[in-house]
């Protein structure tokens, strides 16, 4: 049967010649969806790894020992940094090029207008990216999704289908957790049957937040097909220049502590007084500071010093921010939202100071105190500042 859009498309990243690891993540997940929509469908759809950069040719063997089964590179001066207009641009045109997409599966030659899926990642290049490149295709994109499921679904509805039921065959559900990760919202893209509205929307794309899914393992004996494609850059795409690039290194080091204090939005109702609190029970254990997502958008006011040291993007724990595994956890006022957890479930020991008991925390600690942080710190401190002095003396 003929159809326009085949096969998934997974948009790499890649910084000094390394992969960045949610690419081979998504390499894995994007794998097992095809295998399994190949067999269910008899048909012979692809993964197809696409990468930009310069001097890049030699990582696209590296993508199909990763499960990838086509690879199409862009290899170009111009596309060594990452910059949005440009990435946007060449990745457009690979998505829409008749050859490139025909040479993809011989199979299909002919009928494909787009790729029928694409995955980018969920950080702050691909989240940028993938809005860019899904406005020029024209079509929807779901952000910041962890599960992916494609079914068949029956539906009847009034914008889309004029009301009358409809099957959406190989549709892609993207699942995003929501409201703090307790609930989880399912995103389809579909394309507008609707007499009224006719239009398709096609790729289904989404972003996926780094660290949800398992990379396949590297396979040499894998083998797979690699396309170069040229890419049609004008003047006009160059405004941005890139003169020189500095890795600015965070001052916040979550790899030696073997502690972690974090807190969450529960110092709220004394902040002040509450942070001043955490970052003496840090000191006593010579602990790093973490924090939730939320605090890091500088909910309460603090004074500058508390509010520029603390409260800012690089301590924040979870999948938008640091991964630990740290020894010891100590979580105070954070509630144990999925996103957070993802940061700090390798830790050894956890510990949570918190007045609900039924806080998802009180599952993924090893230590519950129920109780304000206010009057639960002070006496973690003079109990620490007591056994250092028993072991000293
Ligand atoms: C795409 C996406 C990515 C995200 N990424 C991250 C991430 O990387 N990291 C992250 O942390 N979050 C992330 N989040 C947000 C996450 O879903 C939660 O909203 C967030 O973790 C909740 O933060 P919290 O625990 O500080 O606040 P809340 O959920 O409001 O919890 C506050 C807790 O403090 C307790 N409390 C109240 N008073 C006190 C007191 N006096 N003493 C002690 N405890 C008290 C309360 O009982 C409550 O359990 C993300 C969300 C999305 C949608």
């Amino acid at each position: 049967m003929t159809e326009n859009y085949r096969h998934l498309y997974v948009v790499i990243e890649h910084i000094d010649g390394e992969f960045l690891h949610v690419s081979l993540e998504m390499i894995g997940e994007a794998r097992r969806l095809l295998d399994n929509f190949n067999s269910k469908y008899s048909s012979n759809e692809k993964v197809v790894a696409v990468i930009l950069g310069y001097d890049i040719k030699d990582m696209s063997k590296q993508l199909i020992e990763y499960g990838a089964d086509v690879v199409i590179y862009s290899d170009h001066p111009e596309l060594k940094d990452i910059r949005n207009t440009i990435y946007t641009k060449v990745i457009s045109q690979i998505s829409q090029d008749k050859k490139t997409l025909d040479d993809v599966e011989p199979l299909y030659a002919g009928e494909i207008k787009r790729p029928r899926y694409m995955f980018f990642a969920a950080d702050s290049i691909g989240r940028h990216l993938s809005s860019t490149v899904l406005t020029e295709l024209e079509s929807g994109l779901a952000s910041d999704i962890n599960q992916l499921v494609i079914e068949d679904i029956e539906m009847s509805h009034q914008q889309k289908t004029g009301g009358s039921k409809e099957i959406y065959a190989k549709t892609l559900e993207m699942y995003r957790p929501d409201f703090s990760g307790f609930l989880w919202t399912t995103i389809l893209c579909l394309d507008n049957r609707n007499p009224a509205f006719k239009r398709d929307y096609h790729p289904q794309a989404c972003s996926i937040i780094p660290g949800v899914f398992e990379p396949l393992k590297q396979d040499p004996k894998r083998e797979g097909k690699i396309i170069e494609f040229i890419p049609k850059i004008d003047d006009k795409d160059l405004r941005v220049k890139v003169l020189s690039r500095k890795v600015i290194q965070s001052e916040v080091d979550f790899e030696t502590p073997r502690t972690i204090v974090s807190f969450g939005r529960g110092v709220k109702d004394e902040p002040e007084q509450n942070i001043k609190l955490l970052e003496q029970l840090a000191k006593e254990l010579n602990a790093e500071i973490g924090i939730t997502l939320p605090i890091s958008k500088k909910p309460f006011l603090v004074s500058q010093a508390l509010d520029s040291k603390y409260m800012i993007p690089d301590r924040v724990i979870g999948t938008s921010g640091h991964k630990t595994s740290a020894m010891l956890y100590i979580a105070a006022g954070v509630s144990g939202a999925m996103q957070h957890v993802w940061g700090m479930k390798d830790s050894g020991f956890v510990v949570a100071i918190n007045p609900d008991e039924n806080a998802p925390i009180k599952d993924e600690c090893d230590i519950f105190i129920k109780g304000r942080m206010e009057d639960v710190i002070p006496m973690l401190i003079e109990e620490i500042k007591k056994q250092i002095h028993i072991i000293e003396a």
